[in-house]
């Protein structure tokens, strides 16, 4: 049988056993809407409050300030929107970066369109954003500044405290779409200023389709989703308590295993980085050497695609993903690579792999191999 490596973690991962296994009573037995005042929705709202104490302990915060979401676009959006259309905004100018997700710079895209007024700061070459670059933007009528903790593609960390001084001195509210960053680094919204914060389970082992958004508070934002009273009148809809209790699990297990699962995983990259540079001319790391996210790789393969590398890994078991997508024909280039100034050629042929739990180092010879295969055969056709 072929041996199937999967390299691609930062778009989604497994869900973790012991989560499912904590996800399965609220599946079946334990079936009761949290509104209920019968037994059945008293224990669905213990699963619920169990599951927000979970996360907040993994934050810093308070229970009361986080509020579920079906997902981390969903906060993005909730997160944005609610603070443009807030009775509480202070202004309508707002400030992001070019390298953020599409959650987030389409929501500001929309904000656009109708009315509001955003700065777009840049990154440097490693997708860094600068905290000089945040206090030259910012001004009186800044409601908000939305900066990712780290960034999806390239794996680089933002200096979110430092941001997080300057948006706080200056009164404006401080928005991180943290769904790469938590659970693999450390976050303490208090001690990093940070007033709303989006997260979601599937990049943690956890499940798809749920997140949250860590709201501080006193910030009052406009919501998106109507109708119940749920999640204190921040988002309506009956609770996913399957899927929220399997978000409080993973991030437990993250907790409990990040010190351990990261040093692994740095070093499990740097050994797999070095290899790749060392055996393959025409390379480039893309991304920042050391303030990176553990496991994270992104590599241009000089004069080549990476979608065609990616094609050709994929057939021999191995799952990376790419920084540009061919889609009828027409090669549409990453907008973070393009916002950290690379020609077209090093984004077309930029590569990322992220290793996580289901990583190995002794997979790293064969990972290796099939790489300098597919380049050479590419290279010599
Ligand atoms: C995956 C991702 C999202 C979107 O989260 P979903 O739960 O898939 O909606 C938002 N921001 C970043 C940085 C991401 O990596």
């Amino acid at each position: 049988m072929m041996k199937k490596i999967y390299l691609d973690h930062s778009a989604t991962t497994p869900l973790d056993k012991r989560v499912f296994e904590a996800m399965l009573p609220y599946l079946t037995e334990e079936f009761g809407n949290p509104s209920s005042l019968h037994g059945y929705g008293r224990s669905a709202k213990v699963a619920l409050e169990n599951a927000r104490d979970k996360i907040a302990q993994m934050l810093n915060s308070k229970s009361n300030e986080i509020v579920f979401t079906a997902g981390g676009s969903e906060a993005d959006n909730l997160a944005i929107l609610g603070a443009a259309y807030s009775p509480q905004a202070r202004g309508k100018h707002f400030i992001t970066n070019r390298a953020e997700h599409h959650a987030v710079i389409h929501s500001f895209a929309s904000l656009e369109k109708n009315g509001f007024e955003v700065t777009y700061v840049s990154c440097d070459q490693y997708g860094m954003v600068h905290p000089d670059d945040i206090a030259k933007a910012i001004r009186r009528d800044t409601a908000l500044v939305s900066i990712m903790h780290a960034n999806n593609e390239v794996g680089t960390i933002n200096p979110i405290q430092e941001i997080g001084e300057i948006v706080r001195k200056n009164g404006a509210l401080f928005h991180v779409d943290a769904v790469q960053a938590f659970g693999k680094i450390p976050i303490d919204v208090n001690q990093m200023n940070i007033d709303l914060l989006s997260m979601s389970a599937h990049k943690l082992y956890g499940p798809k389709g749920v997140g949250g958004l860590f709201v501080r508070s006193g910030v009052k934002l406009q919501p998106q989703i109507l109708g119940g009273s749920q999640e204190r009148g921040q988002r309506a809809g009956t609770e996913n308590i399957a899927g929220v209790t399997g978000f409080g699990k993973a991030a437990d297990l993250c907790r409990m295993e990040m010190t351990d699962e990261s040093a692994r995983l740095h070093s499990m990259q740097a050994n797999l980085g070095k290899a790749i540079c060392e055996s393959i001319s025409g390379t480039q790391l893309n991304g920042h050497p050391d303030l990176r996210l553990p496991g994270h790789l992104n590599v241009s393969f000089d004069g080549l695609m990476g979608d065609e590398i990616l094609m050709m890994l994929d057939l021999k078991g191995i799952a990376v993903s790419t920084g540009s997508a061919c889609t009828s024909g027409a090669v549409t280039i990453s907008h973070v690579l393009k916002a950290m100034g690379f020609d077209d050629s090093r984004s077309r042929g930029a590569v990322r792999m992220t290793l996580g739990r289901s990583s190995e180092e002794n997979d790293l010879p064969y990972i290796v191999d099939s790489i300098e295969n597919c380049i050479e055969k590419m290279r010599s056709a």
